[in-house]
């Protein structure tokens, strides 16, 4: 069995994403490999079957347009003028931006909180947004929680509204889960036998369930190369939220940019979770959910979502979900 794996390395040093996947059987795969770079992240898009280049094509329109709604570090986005906009007018926003914030604030509900989109003030005050990193006082962190409030985004037909001029949203928690949602959409117009998409940690497995498995890894939260595996059949969306791709260290204290909306502060309950899920935007907005929530009430929530998670203490010791469990496997050491 063992020597008909075929070793897809996704290059996990050179550019820093979280996963490395191994191919199972199919020996003269024929996959089509691109990389592109959007959503703030190398996305790497791999494809087999007749119209591979055909998909590959639409896949990257599809992204670009969904980036081009969704980034605010673009003035135009539909996100910057919502946010340019805050406490003055509604803003006239595609379908799209309406459906994701719409399921940003289903997300908010089902996770009692922990998954907030209107936390961008204050990821902003600990400089997650210019990457100029600092550790602001209890007062201005309170003072700044006042402005996160997701009841405060209003829904107008195609328009949007922050009521208050402070406000902010930020889509970075759930907009690569939902890209992955739109691109599922659209493979069926193709012939094609696999595809696997991994945008930055936040993957998507298409294919046959009888013919084609994978073997995700998952990333070491705290080294190189990877602490486990995960076998995944079928089609289905594998994302991570962890404390190690974007931090910073002050008086020997890690400060991550997941935010716990409870308090204002980078969240350390854990170091690293990863969900299987059967939606993409779900899996992404329950990841970083289940990363600020930490390992008992993302189990307990887990199991009420029927979602399969595995994540990391501090200790490196790992928690999971039951039916997962079958799928796992751990590197030594
Ligand atoms: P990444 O996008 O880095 O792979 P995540 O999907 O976990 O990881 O999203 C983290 C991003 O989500 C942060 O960079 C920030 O933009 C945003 N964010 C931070 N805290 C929260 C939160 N509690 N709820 C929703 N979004 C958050
Ligand atoms: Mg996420």
């Amino acid at each position: 069995m063992n020597k008909k794996l075929i070793f897809v390395l996704l290059l996990i040093v050179i550019i820093g994403v979280s996963t490395t996947f191994l191919l199972k059987g199919n020996k003269n795969s024929d996959f089509l490999s691109t990389d592109i770079y959007s959503m703030n992240t190398i996305i790497q898009i791999k494809i087999s079957g007749r119209d591979k280049e055909a998909a590959t094509e639409a896949i990257i329109n599809e992204i670009y347009f969904l980036n081009g709604k969704f980034d605010d570090f673009s003035q135009v986005s539909d996100v910057s003028r919502i946010n340019n906009n805050a406490g003055k007018n509604p803003v006239k926003v595609d379908k799209a931006t309406i459906d994701i914030i719409s399921k940003a604030i289903d997300c908010y509900k089902i996770t009692n909180g922990a998954f907030n989109i209107s936390i961008a003030p204050i990821s902003e005050l600990w400089g997650f947004k210019e990457n100029v990193y600092k550790v602001p006082s209890e007062s201005e962190i309170k003072q700044t929680l006042n402005f996160v409030n997701m009841n405060d985004i209003i829904i107008l037909g195609d328009k949007v509204l922050l009521k208050k001029i402070e406000e902010a949203i930020d889509l970075g928690g759930v907009a690569k889960g939902y890209t992955l949602d739109k691109i599922k959409e659209i493979l069926p117009n193709y012939n094609l036998k696999s595809v696997i998409i991994n945008m930055g940690g936040n993957i998507l497995i298409y294919g046959d369930p009888e013919r084609s498995s994978w073997l995700i890894g998952i990333k070491n939260p705290r080294g190189d190369g990877i602490i486990g595996k995960i076998t995944i059949k079928g089609s289905k969306f594998i994302s991570t939220s962890g404390d190690y791709e974007r931090f910073f260290i002050e008086n020997g204290k890690r400060y991550c940019h997941i935010i716990d909306p409870s308090t204002g502060y980078p969240s350390d309950k854990i170091i690293s979770v990863t969900v299987i899920s059967e939606k993409g935007y779900f899996g992404d907005a329950l990841s970083t959910a289940f990363f600020v929530l930490g390992k008992e009430k993302s189990l307990e929530l887990a199991k009420t979502l029927n979602v399969e998670i595995i994540g990391f203490d501090e200790n490196l010791t790992p928690f999971s979900t039951e039916r997962i469990k079958k799928d796992l496997s751990f590197e030594e050491g």
